[in-house]
């Protein structure tokens, strides 16, 4: 897709869908739809139009522990789901992804609704995502092996790798459907169930999903998705003595409580996704065209609302200038407006409390003495924009240089050396992505080599792909999601270590 919307190659464009029935707004438990223990429920709004969606049950630790006990009976010896070979359980996940195929244009449209993404936004990277994750980890399902091991010579030794068992998932609002299924693919091609807790944001396209999981004949017990609040539904799952597993992307603040919980409960396996302040570094000799513009799609793609986002562009001296005028040029054109209009690149905050919060940050920058080169402010009387907002001369002691703001802000550093550059940029700390721009193989090599960060992008930024471990160094995270090294935290490793009989045959 092109970034005014159009489609490349003369194919038409997708649809969303104009009048949408919210169908599922209940617990998803053993794959059927329940009310919520206490009966709560809780809105769900559109943050494009302020305007109410639907309400959705609001699950609690007495639904949670409901769901763990269907995912635990899913999971015992002898159940359908133990008793289906490898083979199949990839078979299932094709099917999860022809019917995500089938259903692109509702689950797009519901995406955009609850998070104001802009609908061919969600249409051809988030739901292309989700149907290339199903069916990469759909391959894996029978590929999970074991080894020999040789060691003295009177016993045979070798391994498994076997499912963990109840995997929590806890997801961000961000990307609901494309996190949800970087948790769901590795999980159930390993042969785990799962109890998941959707943002409170945005829990409708998990919840379709429960439908879909029924649909392509899952076992009932094997996908749990509970809508409800981080502190009560979410810290249910991070303490539940009966899940083995717990997957979680957010901030870093939450992401230590889910391991403080693991801890006092069970110490539960705990992998984290968290949060960046992801350099981005220009060199001079860097095609500068091309440098510009990925820099911005780096910071400003979803609203800026990515653990990804490139929050911190180091640009060298010489071509500094240059950078910062080309940079604000295509600030000035990005088209904010409603999410459902195709040329429209960037829609509203996810709510109030961001909102609110990155209109902080921008006044924290301004204040510590940042030129404010475009943006800066809300706009419209409606839904939660923010223009797409450029700082430069901005250092490193500023708080738009070291807080994740998780907004459409871009902030512009300058830098002189290669040595410099390095050491700035890993002075965070976080370590979840860089980007470098150069021509030059040494430089690119050089600096990927030095910076403390799970992946380097030499020329591109926010090239994600199924088959490539994501994940974060330092506070950024633990653990990988996607690739082969994402089955590493869905299975345990058993080690069988047979005696050979020394007796003459
Ligand atoms: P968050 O609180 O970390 O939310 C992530 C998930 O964790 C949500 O499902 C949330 O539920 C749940 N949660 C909250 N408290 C919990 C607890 N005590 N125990 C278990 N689960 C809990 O993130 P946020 O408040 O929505 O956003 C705050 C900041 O986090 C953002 O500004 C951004 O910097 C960062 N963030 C990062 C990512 C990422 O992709 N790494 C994604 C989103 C946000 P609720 O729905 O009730 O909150
Ligand atoms: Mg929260």
């Amino acid at each position: 897709m092109t970034t005014n919307g159009t489609i490349e190659n003369g194919l038409s464009l997708p649809q969303p869908v104009s009048i949408l029935e919210i169908l599922h707004h209940k617990i998803f438990i053993n794959n059927d739809w329940h009310q919520s223990v206490s009966r709560r429920t809780f809105p769900v709004y559109n943050p494009a139009t302020d305007e109410k969606i639907c309400d959705v049950q609001e699950a609690d630790k007495a639904d949670v522990d409901k769901a763990v006990e269907a995912a635990r009976a899913a999971f015992q010896r002898g159940s359908p789901w133990r008793r289906l070979d490898a083979s199949g359980r990839g078979k299932l996940l094709h099917k999860l992804a022809d019917l995500l195929e089938r259903d692109r244009d509702i689950l797009a449209t519901l995406e955009t609704m609850d998070t104001g993404k802009p609908f061919l936004l969600a249409y051809f990277v988030d739901l292309e995502a989700c149907i290339r994750t199903l069916r990469y980890f759909a391959g894996w399902a029978d590929k999970i092996q074991g080894r020999t091991i040789p060691v003295d010579e009177s016993y045979l030794c070798y391994t498994v790798h076997e499912p963990m068992g109840v995997c929590g998932a806890i997801t961000p609002w961000n990307f609901p459907l494309m996190m949800l299924i970087w948790k769901m693919g590795p999980a159930l091609c390993c042969g785990n169930t799962m109890v998941i807790k959707p943002a409170e944001q945005t829990p409708l396209t998990s919840l379709y999903i429960g439908s879909l999981i029924e649909e392509a004949g899952f076992p009932p017990g094997v996908v749990n998705i509970l809508p409800g609040f981080g502190p009560t539904a979410g810290s249910a799952i991070s303490h539940h003595p009966d899940i083995d597993k717990v997957a979680f992307t957010g901030s870093t603040e939450i992401g230590k409580l889910i391991k403080e919980a693991a801890s006092a409960s069970n110490l539960k396996r705990v992998t984290l996704e968290l949060g960046g302040k992801n350099p981005c570094i220009v060199f001079a000799d860097a095609d500068l065209e091309q440098a510009v513009k990925y820099a911005h799609q780096g910071v400003f793609f979803n609203q800026g609302q990515c653990c990804t986002a490139a929050s911190r562009v180091f640009v060298e001296e010489a071509v500094y200038p240059e950078f910062v005028k080309r940079s604000v040029d295509y600030a000035k054109k990005r088209l904010l407006g409603d999410p459902f209009e195709f040329n429209t690149e960037q829609g509203p905050q996810i709510d109030k409390k961001q909102f609110n919060k990155v209109l902080e940050l921008i006044q924290s920058g301004k204040d510590e003495g940042a030129k404010l080169e475009c943006g800066g402010c809300s706009v419209g009387e409606r839904g939660l924009f923010i223009k797409p907002t450029v700082f430069s001369a901005v250092t490193d002691d500023m708080r738009i240089a070291k807080e994740e703001i998780f907004g459409p802000v871009q902030s512009i550093l300058k830098f002189k050396h290669m040595e410099e550059v390095i050491q700035r940029a890993n002075s965070t700390e976080y370590g979840l992505t860089a980007a470098v721009f150069t021509e030059s193989l040494d430089k690119a090599l050089t600096v990927a080599s030095a910076l403390q960060s799970g992946t380097v992008w030499i020329n591109c930024y926010n090239a994600l792909h199924a088959q490539t471990p994501f994940g974060g160094f330092k506070m950024s995270g633990n653990g990988r999601e996607l690739g082969e090294y994402a089955l590493a935290e869905y299975t345990e490793v058993k080690t069988v270590t047979i005696k050979l009989s020394t007796k003459k045959l």
